[in-house]
This record gives structure tokens, C-alpha cells and sequence, in this order.
């Protein structure tokens, strides 16, 4: 029988045979190290799409209607980055969107866009879909 290594820190492992760690601080470092980016272009990516959401979110912070006109330059001004998103399409009326996560934005002309969040959509693309019980609405 050969005794297993914990996979964060490959000493091995005391007591149960089927634990992969030696204990929750091991089980967390392993975690993090997967879930977040050491290479670093992915990070920084990463950082540019969840700031340019964060601005999304801030340009339509306490508005009742997830909708609104913002100048491109307020945009620019805050560090948006307009190369940079998750998601491209066009509704039926060839209105092309762009988005970073649930917040999107659209062009008006060269200098607005209109900013709205994706409450239409329930799901994003790597969510997970629960079946719907039947009979139960
Ligand atoms: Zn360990």
C-alpha cells in the first residue's frame, strides 16, 4: 500500500486514505492556486473585464430601470477599456451589444452609449441549469 501525498503540499497524508488534503489550510491553498491565474496575461484580463464591469455596475447604481445614456468619455475617463468583453450579439434589430458579465452597453453614436444590465437573460454561458420541478409554479 502506498501512502498518498496531500496535493498541496505533498507530504502525505495522515489518517483516512481517501482525504486528498492534510487539512482545510492545505485544501485552500491548493483552491486558490487553481482558481486563481498565476499566468499573467490571463490575470490581467481578467482584472480589465472585471473593471470594466464594475464601471457598468457604478454608471447605473440606484437607477430603479437598468438603463441609461452615458457618454463614452465618462466611460474612458473611469478606465473603461471598449476592446475588452465577454460577450457579443445582436437583438433582432441588428443592434449590436457588447458585454462584461450581466452589464453590457451599446453604441448610440460616436459619443454614447447606452448602458444597461442583462435582466433578460437568466443564464450566462459555464451556469449551471437546474431542471425545473414539474407541477411546482
Ligand atoms: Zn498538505
Amino acid at each position: 500500500m502506498t501512502a498518498k501525498n496531500c496535493l498541496a503540499c505533498e507530504r502525505p497524508i495522515k489518517g483516512r486514505t481517501d482525504k486528498k488534503f492534510c487539512d482545510d489550510s492545505c485544501r485552500n491553498n491548493y483552491n486558490n492556486r487553481l482558481y486563481s491565474y498565476s499566468i499573467p496575461v490571463v490575470r490581467n484580463i481578467n482584472n480589465i473585464l472585471r473593471k470594466n464591469r464594475r464601471i457598468l455596475e457604478d454608471m447605473l447604481s440606484g437607477l430603479e430601470k437598468k438603463v441609461r445614456v452615458v457618454e463614452r468619455k465618462k466611460l474612458v475617463e473611469k478606465g473603461f477599456q471598449f476592446e475588452y468583453f465577454t460577450q457579443y450579439f445582436t437583438t433582432k434589430e441588428n443592434d449590436p451589444y457588447y458585454y462584461c458579465y450581466e452589464y453590457g452597453y451599446k453604441s448610440i453614436d460616436t459619443e454614447k452609449v447606452l448602458v444597461v444590465k442583462d435582466t433578460r437573460k437568466k443564464h450566462f454561458p459555464g451556469e449551471r441549469r437546474y431542471p425545473v420541478a414539474k407541477g411546482s409554479d
